[in-house]
């Protein structure tokens, strides 16, 4: 039988909780940030933390994977005329994905000591933490877990004699599924409607308030304390090429045991489901999969004996996306959970784009006609053209998060939509 790889969840699984400061101490936590700032360990310097978290290749696990030490070098080294931000996403909207709350409910000072690691190392000096205003127990929990910080002079100015000075901030988000886009985050941030910005400029060139930026998200940061105490090496050398580290996966859907489980990248698919899940629940057989959240294209049972990481699930004909596994059972119907899906993705458009606004109001249209069984080859057809149009043609990535799903159900399960035609 498979086992975790513990690397983010050791608290929790161990301890079963370890939400305050004290208990976060006691199991080792802030050894990392006393390593950086101390003085005792000889400390180390912004670049050099940003060298370690490129080293050890860690990407991101919001959903795009881009390398997260890249990301930083994009940063100015030593502002000067505006200050740098680092800005955490912890809007978590993405349907299926839940690893984000769990974390920062049960070790909120995992993601903390990786988010003032990650303000030092681009010399930020007022970092943002953004949740869904829906999430408020999380957000109590993460503020609780601030004050703890600033009691204990962990948190404000001269951190540990460093000399580096952090204040963090929590904002509760409004709840719309675009403000987990960074540059729809950044104008919720500012207090305007949340919605994604032309790039160029990026955020690193202009974010917050027209200041260089970085936004990541929960699960990266929290990986950083590791890769300090560890070194980058220990941390690459777990997952496979290109793909290094352990990662936090939520299953859901028609499992035994649904929940968050950590992993090696690169883990098994079917392994997740079965030796994790446990296999589908009440002794029925397996449908399909979405693998990475209700953007990431469906996959047939026969396709998934291939290792859980960004490339294999690329290359497989889907995306690994923020680690949000859901597995569907023989009962399911799979026009139904296209309707869902286009229902979601149209109601959560923001409308700039006419392709994304219209392209998913008509992809709604055209699946409700399968629903009231009154498809037809032709209307099949058409669904795969309109998501199609909708690709590559958007300001930010929601258009392809819409269509591509849309486009895989059809071609991944053509007889399911058959069995809908008008007779
Ligand atoms: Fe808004 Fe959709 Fe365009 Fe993104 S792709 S900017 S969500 S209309």
């Amino acid at each position: 039988m498979a086992q975790e790889k513990l690397l983010l969840l050791k608290n929790i699984r161990t301890k079963g909780y370890a939400a305050d400061l004290a208990a976060y101490r006691a199991a080792g936590g802030y050894k990392a940030l006393e390593k950086v700032l101390g003085k005792s360990q000889g400390g180390m310097t912004p670049a050099q933390v940003t060298e370690a978290v490129k080293a050890s290749g860690l990407r991101g696990r919001g959903g795009a994977g881009f390398p997260c030490g890249l990301k930083w070098t994009f940063m100015p080294a030593d502002p000067k005329d505006k200050p740098n931000y680092l800005i955490c996403n912890g809007d978590e909207s993405e349907p299926g994905t839940f690893k984000d709350h769990y974390l920062l409910m049960n070790d909120p000072h995992l993601f903390l000591e990786g988010m003032i690691l990650g303000c030092y190392a681009l010399s930020c000096h007022h970092g943002y933490i953004y949740i869904r205003g829906e999430s408020m127990y999380l957000i109590h929990r993460v503020r609780k877990a601030i004050d703890e910080l600033y009691a204990e002079k962990l948190l404000g100015s001269n951190i540990l004699g460093s000399g580096f000075d952090l204040d963090l901030t929590v904002h509760p988000g409004a709840g719309a599924y675009i403000c987990g886009e960074e540059t729809a985050l950044l104008d919720s941030l500012e207090g305007k409607r949340g919605q994604p910005r032309f790039k160029p400029p990026f955020p690193a060139q202009a974010g917050f308030n027209g200041c260089p930026t970085t936004v990541n998200n929960v699960e990266t940061l929290a990986n950083v304390p590791f890769i300090i105490n560890n070194g980058p090496e220990a941390f690459a050398k777990l997952g496979t090429e290109g793909n290094s580290g352990t990662q936090l996966v939520s299953i859901s859907g028609h499992v035994q045991k649904p929940g968050v489980y950590e992993v090696e990248m690169g883990h098994n698919l079917k392994s997740l489901i079965e030796d994790f899940g446990g296999g589908v629940r009440g002794g029925l057989k397996l449908k399909a999969i979405i693998p990475g959240g209700a953007s990431s294209p469906i996959m047939r049972p026969e396709s998934i004996d291939i290792p859980y990481d960004f490339d294999s699930v690329m290359k497989a004909g889907s995306m690994r996306g923020s680690g949000a596994l859901m597995v569907f059972d023989e009962d399911t119907s799979i026009i139904e959970l296209a309707n869902r899906t286009i229902r979601f993705f149209n109601h959560e458009s923001c409308g700039q784009c006419t392709p994304c606004r219209e392209g998913t109001f008509w992809l709604k249209n055209l699946i409700r006609d399968f629903v009231d069984n009154a498809g037809s080859e032709e209307l099949m057809q058409r669904v795969d053209r309109v998501a199609g149009s909708i690709l590559g043609n958007t300001i930010c990535a929601f258009g392809d998060a819409a269509g591509a799903p849309m486009q895989a159900f059809g071609r991944v399960f053509p007889e399911e939509f058959r069995k809908h035609f008008l007779r």
